[in-house]
């Protein structure tokens, strides 16, 4: 069996105690030298004042003579020296410190997320292909009617459906990691995209929500349609994924100077300021994935925000009124094409 060294030695609690020992190691090494230094210039102003009084000088004149002031302006030096040499070490250390630190905190961190990771990515990946193998087994076992047949293969159909899209996000990130993405940039209607993601999760959502649309007018930018699908399609997904039954899930369109702007919005739980920082982070979750109960692998936003990047865009995340989040990107439009607009102004509701 191994030694479970780093749980025994905790790696920041070592490297806290460590500090702590060099710091005060050098406080100890440093007052000692002053200390001795004291001692060793007492020491010889002695034998100069005995030496002095045996030939009638007084206490005075020592203390005016050119020996007593050399020992004197040695004992400053080294003093300074001390200091000089205690600050330096002490600049290193706190710089190597700072470094070592956010290494180990960074690993840390590496570490807890590659282990979500691993377990949500294995329960992504075996609960659809269970509940595929069950469906596969029943029919074969089993003489269904028809009609209970298709339910059963339309809900197999969805988890062949969620297990592409967990794969498309891996691919889609391993090709961002590798800077090797081939994007086919063309005129795009953001509302028809928009339109295409709210079409899909109305057909597909088995949670009831209240769906609503409000889309802009010739709204247009320069981009990959399947960048853009997949931008949008994974902030819907999470809109209704954090959300209960009920919750108003929607999606904005605008401009805003020469700016198209698309937003998604929810009545779910919403985000806390702390984690609305770090939920961008590739593979970050939030809460524990030992108690969480909601799927997913921390990817969706990791490629949402570099895929809006890539197309010069921002995104800002923000709390809905009165509960809630919004995910506003904003992205440059493109102003010089001529289109027949096909697009209306609409504003719909879908419960
Ligand atoms: P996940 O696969 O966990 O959904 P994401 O990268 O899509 O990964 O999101 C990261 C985290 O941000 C999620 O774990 C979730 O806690 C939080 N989050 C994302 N979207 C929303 C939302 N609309 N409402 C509340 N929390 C959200």
């Amino acid at each position: 069996m191994k030694f479970p060294f780093r749980e025994i030695f905790p790696p920041l609690t070592v490297f806290y105690v460590l500090v702590a020992y060099i710091l005060a190691s050098l406080l100890w090494w440093s007052m000692l030298h002053i200390r001795k230094n004291k001692a060793e210039f007492e020491n010889q102003t002695t034998i100069m004042r005995l030496m002095a009084e045996r030939k009638g000088i007084s206490s005075e004149g020592v203390m005016n003579s050119l020996e007593y002031k050399e020992i004197e302006d040695k004992l400053a030096r080294q003093n300074r020296m001390i200091y000089g040499e205690g600050a330096i070490f002490l600049l290193i250390l706190f710089i190597g410190a700072y470094q070592v630190h956010s290494g180990l905190r960074k690993e840390i961190a590496l570490n807890r997320q590659q282990r979500n990771f691993l377990l949500s990515i294995s329960h992504e990946l075996k609960s659809p292909l269970s509940s595929i193998k069950l469906t596969l087994q029943t029919i074969i076992k089993r003489q269904l009617d028809p009609e209970r047949a298709r339910g059963l293969i339309n809900n197999s159909l969805k988890d062949t459906e969620r297990l592409a899209g967990l794969v498309d996000n891996l691919l889609m990130a391993a090709k961002l990691d590798g800077e090797s993405v081939d994007f086919l940039p063309e005129d795009l209607s953001v509302n028809s995209v928009v339109e295409e993601v709210m079409a899909h999760y109305e057909n597909k959502s088995d949670r009831p929500r209240k769906i609503e649309l409000k889309l802009g007018e010739g709204l247009y930018v320069p981009g990959d349609r399947m960048a853009l699908l997949t931008i949008v399609s994974n902030l819907l997904e999470n809109a209704i994924k954090y959300s209960a039954d009920g919750d108003l899930i929607g999606a904005q369109t605008f401009k805003s100077g020469n700016k198209v702007m698309i937003r998604i919005y929810d009545t779910g739980i919403g985000i806390t300021d702390l984690e609305k920082t770090k939920i961008f982070g590739k593979f970050y979750r939030v809460g524990n994935e030992d108690t969480r109960q909601t799927k997913g692998t921390g990817l969706g936003l990791f490629l949402v925000r570099q895929l809006v990047h890539l197309h010069k865009g921002e995104i800002v995340v923000s709390d809905n009124v009165p509960k809630g989040t919004v995910f506003t990107i904003q992205l440059p439009s493109a102003e010089s094409i001529v289109r027949s607009d096909s697009e209306m102004p609409r504003s719909q509701t879908v419960s």
